[in-house]
C-alpha cells in the first residue's frame, strides 16, 4: 500500500454532473488514488445548516426543494438513476423529518445529523456515476471509520479508534484492490451519534484517512490550481506557490485561507505526508505541494484574511502587579471552549482576538451571556466587532530586519487596531476594520508580492 493516495474533492468539484465527470477523469488517470473523500455538492451544506436552525414550514419546503434541485440536476444526467434515486429520495425524506424536529427544538446533535446528509448524497451519486463509466467503486460510510468525541459541530477525532477501524474495515478492502468512495466532514461519537468536524472539514477527513492508511500523499482537488500568494478572489494578480512548508500553510489555513481547513495539516505534519492542492476542473494547470522542507523559503510568502473577528478587551486594576490574572481569564475561556487567536497585554489590560463563529458547523455564536457574566466578575469587558485579521505569512519574520517598516509603510493610511508579531517565525498579524480589510490585502500584496 506504499503508493496509496487519498484524494479529496470539494463542493464545487462535485457541484454538478460535469464537475463530477472531471473528478472521475482524475481518478482514472491516477491508479494510486484508492481512497476518495467527497464533500457535499456546492450549496447543499449551507442549505442544511439553515434547515437545522429551524424555520417555518414554507421556508423549510423552499430549502428542501433547493437541495432536491441540486441533486436531481445530477441524477437526470445519469444513464440509469432509478436505483440511486430511491436512495436519494430516502435521504431527502430523512432531511424533511430532521428539519421538522429542528423546527420544534434544534440541538447541536440534531444539526450534525442533518448536515451530514449532504455528503451521504454526493457520495452515493458519485459511485453510480463511476459505475456508468465502468469504474467499480465501494461506497463506505466514513462514520464506521472516523470516531470522534461529542463536540458536535467541531468534533475532535479519536486517532486510536480511527486507526483500529481503518485497519479492520478499510485496509482489507484496499488490499483487495477496491476503490473506496467515502464522505468528508462527518464522523461518529462512541454513542453512535453523527458528528461533524467543522465547516470545510472534508480536507481534514482526507488527511486523517491518509494518516491511518499510511498513504504517500493527500490530494486536495478544489476550484483553484493550488495555494496562491493570497485569495485569488480578492487579488487577481495573486501568484501560485509551487511548494510551501507545512508550517507556512498551517498559518495560512488558521488565518483564513479557506483553501485548506485549519486542521488538515495536523495529521500531515505528524506523519510527514505531503499535501497537494490542485484544480479538479483543470488539473493540467498544476498545483501546490505542501511539504516539510520546500526551497526556496522567501521572507514574504502569502497573505491570509480572516473575517468576522471579535476583539475582547479585559481591564482590571487588580491586574497591576498581580499574578494569575491572565491564567484565570484563559481558564474561563477554555471552560467555554473558546480558543484565542492573538493576544496583547498591558499593565492593566489584556486584549484578545476571538473567532467566535469559528469553523463550527452550526455557526452558533459562542460569546454566551454565561461567559460574559463570568468574565465581568473579574474584569471590565469591552467587545469590538466588525474586525478582520490580516496575516502576513512567511519565513524568519521575527528575526528579519525591516519587516514592520515594510508592512506599516504599505498600509499607513489605515488604522491597525492591534498587531501580533514575534510569537511565530511564520506570521505577523494585524487586526483591522472589516470594511478596509480587502483593500489592505490588495495594497500589501501589491507592495510585497507584485
Ligand atoms: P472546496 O469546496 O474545494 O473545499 P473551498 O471554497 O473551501 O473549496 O476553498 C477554495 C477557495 O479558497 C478558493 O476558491 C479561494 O477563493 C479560497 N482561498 C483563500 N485563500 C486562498 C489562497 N491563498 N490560495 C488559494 N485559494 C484561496
Ligand atoms: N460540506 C462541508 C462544508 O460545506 C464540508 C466541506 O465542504 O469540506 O462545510
Ligand atoms: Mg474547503
Amino acid at each position: 500500500m506504499s503508493a496509496l493516495s487519498v484524494a479529496k474533492f470539494g463542493g464545487t468539484s462535485v457541484a454538478d454532473y460535469e464537475a463530477m465527470q472531471s473528478c472521475a477523469k482524475i481518478i482514472i488517470s491516477d491508479p494510486n488514488t484508492r481512497v476518495v473523500v467527497l464533500s457535499a455538492s456546492a450549496g447543499v451544506t449551507n442549505l442544511l445548516v439553515e434547515l437545522a436552525r429551524g424555520c417555518d414550514i414554507e421556508k423549510q419546503k423552499q430549502l428542501i426543494s433547493e437541495i432536491t434541485k441540486i441533486q436531481e440536476a445530477i441524477l437526470i444526467k445519469l444513464k440509469d438513476s432509478s436505483k440511486i434515486k430511491l436512495k436519494i429520495d430516502l435521504i431527502l425524506k430523512t432531511i424533511e423529518n430532521l428539519s421538522e424536529a429542528a423546527n420544534l427544538a434544534t440541538s447541536p446533535a440534531l444539526t450534525d445529523e442533518l448536515i451530514s446528509q449532504g455528503e451521504m448524497m454526493s457520495t452515493l451519486i458519485f459511485v453510480q456515476l463511476l459505475a456508468e463509466l465502468n469504474i467499480k467503486a465501494t461506497w463506505i460510510d466514513v462514520r464506521t471509520i472516523i470516531t470522534t468525541d461529542s463536540q458536535f459541530g467541531k468534533a475532535v477525532p479519536n486517532d486510536e479508534v480511527t486507526q483500529k477501524n481503518s485497519d479492520l474495515i478499510l485496509k482489507p478492502l484496499i488490499n483487495e484492490g477496491e476503490l473506496i468512495i467515502t464522505q468528508g466532514f462527518i464522523g461518529r461519537n462512541s454513542e453512535g451519534k453523527t458528528t461533524t468536524l467543522g465547516r470545510g472539514g472534508s480536507d481534514y477527513s482526507a488527511a486523517l484517512l491518509a494518516e491511518v492508511l499510511n498513504a504517500k500523499n493527500v490530494l486536495i482537488w478544489t476550484d483553484v490550481a493550488g495555494i496562491y500568494t493570497t485569495d485569488p478572489r480578492i487579488v487577481k494578480n495573486a501568484k501560485k506557490i509551487d511548494t510551501i512548508s507545512f508550517s507556512e500553510a498551517a498559518e495560512m489555513a488558521t488565518f483564513g485561507a479557506k483553501v485548506l481547513h485549519p486542521a488538515t495539516l495536523l495529521p500531515a505534519v505528524r506523519s510527514n505526508i505531503p499535501v497537494y492542492v490542485g484544480s479538479s476542473k483543470s488539473p493540467e494547470e498544476g498545483g501546490t505541494w505542501v511539504i516539510s522542507d520546500p526551497q526556496p523559503r522567501p521572507t514574504f510568502r502569502a497573505i491570509a484574511l480572516r473575517r468576522e473577528q471579535t476583539l475582547l478587551t479585559l481591564t482590571s486594576l487588580s491586574m497591576l502587579h498581580a499574578q494569575g490574572f491572565i491564567a484565570h481569564i484563559f481558564s474561563i475561556l477554555a471552560k467555554h471552549k473558546i480558543s484565542v487567536d492573538t493576544i496583547t497585554t498591558s499593565e492593566v489590560s489584556v486584549a484578545l482576538t476571538l473567532d467566535l463563529k469559528g469553523s463550527t458547523s452550526s455557526k452558533t455564536e459562542l460569546l454566551s451571556p454565561e461567559l460574559l457574566l463570568e468574565l465581568e466578575k473579574v474584569a471590565n469587558v469591552n467587545i469590538d466587532t466588525g474586525l478582520a485579521l490580516v496575516a502576513l505569512v512567511g519565513n524568519n519574520l521575527h528575526t528579519s530586519i525591516g519587516i514592520a517598516k515594510q508592512i506599516f509603510n504599505a498600509i499607513d493610511q489605515y488604522n491597525v487596531r492591534m498587531i501580533s508579531y514575534g510569537a511565530s517565525p511564520n506570521n505577523v498579524c494585524t487586526l483591522v476594520s472589516s470594511g478596509e480589510a480587502d483593500d489592505i490585502v490588495r495594497i500589501l500584496h501589491k507592495k510585497l508580492f507584485e
